[in-house]
């Protein structure tokens, strides 16, 4: 180990920055956010400045450097382009055994600064030792998407109750208390900003009697209703990737690719709840029981749906279900199958010129019909998107040119979107459903109708490469 990690309280200490330029004022930020009093030192100051100190005070000291300057400090930082005047802060401060940092010259410095990851007052800090800013750097932006935004919220909620639980339980019993309300349903309700619920679940957990019992878990029984987006697992939200993955059990359906699924905990038992058309695989009654059991089991149980789960996913009829048992649930929004779809096949949804309203329809079938209010939807200057549409594709067409579309409105089928089979096809609402038979298409397919079609082949270049 070349360097010993320590965090240093600056609180009200002086400090000193040496440079007027962009990277002094970036220090500045720095120090002033754990509190630290400066002084910056250079003849003028950089515009980045004004931005970096917001409202905080700085004290300027427009004089060049010389030796004695560093007296009184608690740390110094050198950050001019001048490697002369650099050379002789190190000097000062090492001299006088103050702490001194050189902006990338590891050789001159007796510290140097870590990448960090705040969530204050829980702070990571990454350091390659001077070998490689850039790999730390890297590092960083991994460990930021581990790690949940809200992870500060679930710190401050844990020191809230630090006497609390320090009176109530003896050390050993201390820490699996901890460690079983840090993790799971608590955590869940701190990291989504439900800062009451989370501190109103942490003292029922505290006064809960059978915590005694080792065997007892706080961890288990919730339920995440997740949308797992259209298909490109990079699209999923960091959230539903870390609930997947701290997973006991999966319960997926069709539309869920399976990249995505791929990315859930290796050792969740997986449940497959089926929903092709007109082959239900579970119905939709013994999917809701089901949640309500595996969480009842103690389990933590991630529900993976297409897309969104409340834009035509029944998330509704399900999240009723566990509310009605007392389950605790939460719902992760997804990317739907319009705007990922849209977006991969270079189609705006809105266009200031084209389109100033979208909306979002199914095409599924009834009895042979669709039921749809099709003179809202025959409007001008509006976008129409189909889910479910393609065994309708007959009824749409027609429907709206019945009332009041042209026939050569533009349109598209976006087939399996966002995936590296997506195929778009795009004729009008004239033509499309003779392509649907002549090409084969088939689902999932989305249907997008509308003027804005027409800006694919402007935008055909922002599709991903086959
Ligand atoms: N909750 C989902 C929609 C479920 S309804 C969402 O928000 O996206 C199922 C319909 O969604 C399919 O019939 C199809 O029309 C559309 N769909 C879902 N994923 C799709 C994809 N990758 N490509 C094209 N259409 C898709």
């Amino acid at each position: 180990m070349d360097f010993l990690p320590i965090f240093l309280d600056v609180r009200e200490q002086p400090c000193l920055v040496v440079g007027g330029g962009e990277v002094a004022a970036r220090k500045t930020a720095l120090l002033l956010r754990a509190g630290a009093r400066v002084t910056v030192q250079a003849p003028a100051l950089h515009a980045a400045f004004d931005a970096a100190l917001g409202a905080a005070r700085i004290e300027h000291r427009a004089a060049s450097f010389r030796d004695a300057d560093v007296i009184g400090y608690a740390l110094a930082i050198a950050a001019t382009n001048d490697n002369a005047v650099n050379r002789a802060v190190a000097a000062a401060a090492r001299a006088r055994r103050i702490p001194v940092n050189v902006v990338d010259q590891p050789a001159l410095c007796s510290f140097i600064m870590p990448s960090i990851i705040d969530r204050a007052p829980v702070i990571v800090a990454v350091s390659s030792g001077g070998a490689s800013p850039v790999l730390a750097r890297l590092l960083r932006a991994r460990l930021e998407s581990l790690i949940p935004a809200g992870y500060g919220r679930l710190a401050a909620l844990a020191a809230a109750f630090r006497d609390q639980v320090r009176t109530r339980f003896k050390p050993a019993a201390r820490r699996r208390f901890w460690e079983r309300a840090l993790q799971g349903p608590i955590a869940e309700l701190a990291f989504s900003g439900r800062d009451a619920e989370a501190r109103k679940a942490l003292q029922e957990a505290i006064d809960d009697t059978r915590l005694a019992d080792p065997r007892f878990s706080l961890t288990g029984g919730e339920v995440s209703l997740i949308g797992a987006g259209p298909g490109d697992p990079d699209l999923l939200t960091f959230r539903a990737l870390r609930l997947m993955q701290q997973a006991d059990v999966v319960v997926y359906d069709r539309l869920v690719s399976p990249p995505v699924l791929a990315l859930a905990r290796l050792d969740a038992e997986r449940i497959y709840a089926g929903k092709e058309r007109a082959r239900h695989t579970l119905p939709q009654e013994d999917i809701n029981h089901l949640l309500v059991r595996l969480a009842k089991a103690g389990k933590r149980v991630v529900r993976l749906k297409g897309g969104d789960p409340f834009i035509f996913g029944r998330g509704g009829e399900e999240i009723a279900t566990l509310a009605a048992e007392g389950i605790p649930f939460q719902v992760v929004p997804g990317i739907t199958a319009a705007a990922g779809c849209a977006s991969y096949a270079g189609i705006p949804l809105t266009h200031r010129d084209y389109a100033q309203s979208v909306v979002f329809v199914t095409g599924h079938l009834q009895d042979g019909s669709m039921n749809l209010n099709w003179p809202a939807l025959a409007q001008p200057r509006q976008t129409i998107v189909f889910y479910m549409g393609l065994l309708g594709i007959d009824i749409l067409c027609r429907q709206l040119v019945a009332h009041g579309l042209p026939a050569a409105t533009p349109a598209a089928l976006i087939q399996q979107g966002t995936t590296p089979q997506q195929r778009v096809l795009t004729g009008n609402l004239d033509t499309l459903p003779g392509i649907v038979r002549q090409s084969d298409v088939h689902a999932p397919t989305l249907i997008i109708v509308g003027e804005v079609v027409r800006l694919r082949d402007q935008l055909k270049w922002f599709e991903p490469a086959a």
